[in-house]
């Protein structure tokens, strides 16, 4: 039996799960592994070095010079490293989201993290959202949450998020790059977004954040006594 407790969020692009994991582990106390972030770092490091996400020959060649680190500050914010620089804001681009949904599909990469992500489990009570969490990275986890939204509704809340910032982005392009990462996270060969058997599922398009945490928490105190 692990001696921690882990809540595995998955599922699609824009589904929330990034703004409700970090709510949830802030109440429950938890540790917040974002591990898009990680996938991101990799794609931002390649794009630097001008490699190709497809290049598998030039990603095998140069990943081990590819040092990741991870570290929260006292807001439970996770900021990312890469190769001792602070790379948190500029991953979060369209541009880096393409590329990292096209870097995850390679097992050389995919294989990397794995042990990156099962240590911070492995210390610390954590909510860890992604797309494999409960079917490859935790598939022990305490629980299992499955969240999605129609690709519309994603759509729509990135685009506002991503317009809040200042970045400017139509919507009509936001759905186009959430239904293309879509396609290519549901149908890459090693660890593919699906819903593990043992997870429950819960649709957003109609539900505002308040609504899913409170779901999210309901969900969580059926299998974890505090
Ligand atoms: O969650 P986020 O949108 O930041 O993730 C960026 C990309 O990283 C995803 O489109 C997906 O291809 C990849 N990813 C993954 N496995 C995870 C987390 C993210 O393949 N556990």
């Amino acid at each position: 039996m692990p001696k921690t407790v882990s809540i595995a969020i998955d599922g699609p692009a824009g589904a929330g799960k990034s703004t409700i994991a970090r709510r949830l582990a802030k109440e429950l106390g938890y540790v917040y592994v974002d591990t898009g972030a990680i996938y991101r770092t990799v794609a931002y490091f390649f794009d630097t070095w001008g490699i190709s996400p497809k290049d598998i020959d030039g990603i095998t060649r140069y990943i081990d010079e590819l040092n990741i680190d991870i570290w929260y500050d006292e807001d439970g914010l996770q900021h990312m490293y890469m190769n001792n620089i602070d790379v948190t804001d500029d991953i979060r681009t369209p541009e880096i989201s393409q590329k990292a949904s096209l870097i995850s599909a390679h097992a050389i990469v995919r294989d990397m993290l794995l042990d990156m992500q099962r240590e911070v489990a492995e210390q610390f009570n954590v909510v860890m959202d992604g797309r494999d969490i409960g079917t490859v990275v935790l598939p022990n986890a305490t629980v299992k949450i499955f969240l999605t939204a129609s690709a519309e509704v994603r759509a729509r809340r990135r685009t506002n998020e991503l317009l809040a910032k200042g970045k400017k982005v139509s919507y009509e392009q936001v759905l186009k790059d959430i239904q293309q990462r879509d396609y290519q996270d549901t149908h890459r060969e090693v660890a593919p977004l699906k819903m593990c058997r043992d997870s429950v599922k819960l649709d957003t398009s109609d539900m505002d954040i308040e609504q899913v945490l409170q779901e999210m928490k309901n969900i969580i105190a059926r299998k974890v006594t505090p």
